[in-house]
C-alpha cells in the first residue's frame, strides 16, 4: 500500500541507528535514498550496499549538518544524483551529558548546532527542491525530551523542544506549497546513542518505567517515518508523533 517509487529521500545521519532503519525501509518502499553521514563512512557504505543488495538505489553523502555549505552540497548532491528531493528526514543528532552549572559554551553550542541548526539548514536548502515538485515531506526526529525536558541534558531537551516549534511554524508556512512538516518524538531506542545508559542494570531500570515493558527498536521509529513520508499522511501536518511505548503520556 505504501509506495515511494519515483521519490527521492535524504536522511541525515542515515548510516547508523534510527536513520539507517529509515533509509532501509524507505528504500524497500521504492524510494531512492541519499544516506548522509558525518564521520562513519564504513557504516554509510554498508547501508548503501544493503539497499543495493535488496535491489534498491542509494548513495552515501558526507556532510556535517551544522555547516551551511555542507548542507547546500548535500541537497545539491541529491539533485545531481537522483534529480531532486521529495522527502527530507532530519535525523542526525547528538546526546551528551552535561550538568547545567558545569556546561561549557562549546557544549551548549555543539548540541544546538547539530540538533537544531542542522535541521534548519537542511530545510532551507531542501525547500526550493520540494517547491519545484509542488509536494514534499519534511520529517524531523525530535525526542520525548523535547516535551518533558531531561535532567543533565538540558541543552539536548531545549534543542528538541525548539525543533518541535520549528516544525509547527514550517508546517503552516509551507502548507500552500503542499509540503507537510511533522515530528517523530522517540522514547528510548536501542542504538549506539544509548549504549551507556543501557549498560549493566541500566536497561532493566529504564524498561521498568515503560508501559510496554521494553525499549524500542530503530525500525519502530522508521515505520512512523515511512507513514509520514507516504501519501497515507497527506492530511497530516504540524504534528508531533510520540513513539515511546507509552512512557510519556504528555500529549
Ligand atoms: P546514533 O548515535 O545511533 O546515530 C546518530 C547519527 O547522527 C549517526 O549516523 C551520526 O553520523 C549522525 N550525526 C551526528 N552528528 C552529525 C552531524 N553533525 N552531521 C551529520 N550527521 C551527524 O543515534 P540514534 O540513531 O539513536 O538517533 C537518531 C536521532 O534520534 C537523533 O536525532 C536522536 O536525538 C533521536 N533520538 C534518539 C533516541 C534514542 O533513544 N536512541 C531517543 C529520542 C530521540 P556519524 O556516525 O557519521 O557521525
Amino acid at each position: 500500500m505504501i509506495n515511494l517509487s519515483g521519490k527521492v529521500a535524504v536522511v541525515t545521519g542515515g548510516a547508523r541507528g534510527i536513520g539507517r532503519s529509515c533509509c532501509l525501509l524507505m528504500a524497500q518502499a521504492g524510494a531512492r535514498v541519499i544516506v548522509n553521514y558525518r564521520k562513519n563512512v564504513a557504516a554509510a557504505r554498508h547501508t548503501v550496499e544493503e539497499i543495493q543488495g535488496q535491489g534498491g538505489e542509494a548513495a552515501a553523502a558526507q556532510a556535517d549538518v551544522s555547516r551551511p555549505e555542507a548542507c547546500r552540497e548535500l541537497l545539491r548532491k541529491s539533485a545531481e544524483q537522483f534529480g531532486g528531493v521529495d522527502i527530507l528526514v532530519n535525523n542526525a543528532g547528538i546526546w551528551k551529558e552535561a550538568p547545567v552549572e558545569k556546561m561549557t559554551d562549546e557544549q551548549w553550542d555543539e548540541t544546538m548546532a547539530i540538533n537544531l541548526r542542522g535541521p534548519f539548514l537542511c530545510c532551507r536548502e531542501a525547500i526550493p527542491y520540494l517547491k519545484a515538485r509542488e509536494t514534499g515531506r519534511i520529517i524531523n526526529i525530535s525526542s520525548t525530551a523535547g516535551q518533558r525536558g531531561e535532567p543533565l541534558h538540558s541543552h539536548y531537551a531545549a534543542s528538541k523542544g525548539a525543533l518541535q516549534s520549528f516544525t509547527k511554524s514550517l508546517a503552516v508556512e509551507l502548507a500552500p506549497h503542499r509540503i507537510t512538516v511533522n515530528c517523530v518524538a522517540p522514547g528510548w531506542i536501542a542504538t549506539d546513542m544509548c549504549e551507556e545508559p543501557f549498560r549493566g542494570e541500566g536497561r532493566k531500570a529504564i524498561e521498568s518505567g515503560i508501559p510496554l515493558g521494553r525499549v524500542g527498536r530503530p525500525e519502530e521509529i522508521a515505520a512512523t517515518v515511512l507513514f509520514l513520508a507516504s501519501s497515507l499522511s497527506s492530511y497530516l501536518t504540524g504534528e508531533i508523533i510520540n513513539v515511546n511505548g507509552g512512557s510519556v503520556l504528555c500529549g
